[in-house]
Formats: structure tokens, sequence, C-alpha cells
């Protein structure tokens, strides 16, 4: 049996750059030591789930899905709440992107930490960026070192949280993507934030997603493949 720093467990949410940690995960500690979990949190989009799934399998992995009720119930987000249009962008009150989940990541790897302190897995990694994004503050490194502090205080562990994307460009995401062999994976991603496969193209997930493989050089699978 493989001891707890020689396993990762990857928060897969079925979009581009989760698939890449995920192939990162595989290659710095083998297969057979990784494994995924994804969050029912009341998504507008269940396709993420579906592509999150589809990932994992195509990547013979484990696969767990944790539902989360609460972030739906406090709304006031696009991500969540259908009334609210994705296109409209900035929350007036806060300056940030009104797909900004509040607390999202910090719920999200809290969970995660829980599920891999009880199955003995001391590596956590999350697709979180701070370069090319939209100045989400829960993705930036500060506040992942400080919950990786919190989380080792309050849970008397070593964990450790990987953020292998953390200062890479859009274009630099992608071409990582194809060192590691995980363009095939692209293809059964999910990024729109309007749920569309194949993506609308227009909204700003899409946008900035098309930039990066455009920079790359690189031909988006998710859509000539859809
Ligand atoms: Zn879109």
């Amino acid at each position: 049996m493989k001891d707890a720093k020689q396993k990762a467990l990857v928060l897969l949410s079925g979009g581009q750059d989760s698939t890449t940690c995920l192939y990162w995960a595989i290659d710095r500690y083998g297969r057979d030591a990784v494994s995924t979990v994804s969050f029912d949190y009341g998504q507008r989009h269940f396709i993420e789930l579906d592509c999150a799934e589809a990932v994992a399998a195509q990547a013979a992995v484990p696969h767990l899905c944790l539902p989360i009720d609460t972030l739906a119930a406090l709304g006031g987000d696009a991500l969540t709440d259908p009334d609210i249009g994705v296109e409209s962008g900035i929350d007036e009150s806060s300056g940030l992107p009104n797909t900004f989940v509040p607390g999202r990541n910090l719920i999200f790897l809290t969970y995660a930490a829980a599920h891999a302190y009880r199955n003995r897995i001391a590596n956590l990694v999350t697709g979180v960026a701070q370069t090319d994004y939209s100045g989400y503050p829960d993705c930036r490194q500060e506040t992942i070192d400080a919950l990786q502090r919190a989380i080792q205080l309050g849970m008397e562990s070593d964990v450790q949280i990987h953020t292998p994307l953390m200062y890479l460009s859009k274009k630099q995401t992608v071409e990582l993507a194809r060192e590691l062999g995980a363009l095939d994976a692209m293809a059964l991603t999910h990024t729109c934030y309007n749920g569309e496969r194949p993506p609308c193209g227009a909204c700003p997930a899409c946008v900035l997603r098309a930039k990066g493989f455009a920079e790359a050089g690189v031909e988006d699978p998710l859509v000539s493949n859809t």
C-alpha cells in the first residue's frame, strides 16, 4: 500500500484546467496513486459533472462526486442563480465578476482535505490560477497558502495543496496539457458558462479558452470534435 505522501487527490471540475491537473498528477504520482473528486453545488450546468466523470473514466482513475447544497441556497452569483446572466459581467457591489461564488474554492478544498484525510492522501491538486484570470480572490497563491496552513493545523495533517497552473498563462496551460498527453481528454471537457457543447464561443470562459489554444497554436479538440 502506498504511503499517504505518494497519493494525490485531484479536484476535478470537468474543465480544461482541472483536467490538465489530473494529467499532471498522473505524471507525478502514477495513475494508481491518483483519485478525483467533484462537487455538486447546484451549478447551473450539470454537464460539468458529466464531463468530470467522463474525464476520470478515460484516465482510468477513481471519481467521487460529493453534494454541497449550501452555495446554491446562498445564491447571488451567475453560476448558481438562473436569474443572473453571465453576460452582465461585474457585480457592482464587489467589483468582482458575477461568476464569483464566494467561498467556493475554500469550501471545495476543505471538503477535499477531509476526504483525503479519511483516505490517507497527503496531496491535493487544484487547477486555480492567478494569471489570465478574472481576479477571483480565492484563486491566489496567498489564499491557498493560508488555507493549506489552516487545514494542516485544523486536521493535524501534513496535507500539501499543489497548484501547478498558478502562474501559467492560458497559452502555457495548453502547452502543458500537450506535454502531458492530455489533449485527447480536452475533447471531454467543458468550459462554457452557458453550458453549451460545442461551446458558445462568446461567453468570457469560451473566449479565454479559445485565446489560449490559439496562442499555443493547438486546435481545441472540444471545438473540432463536437
Ligand atoms: Zn461559452
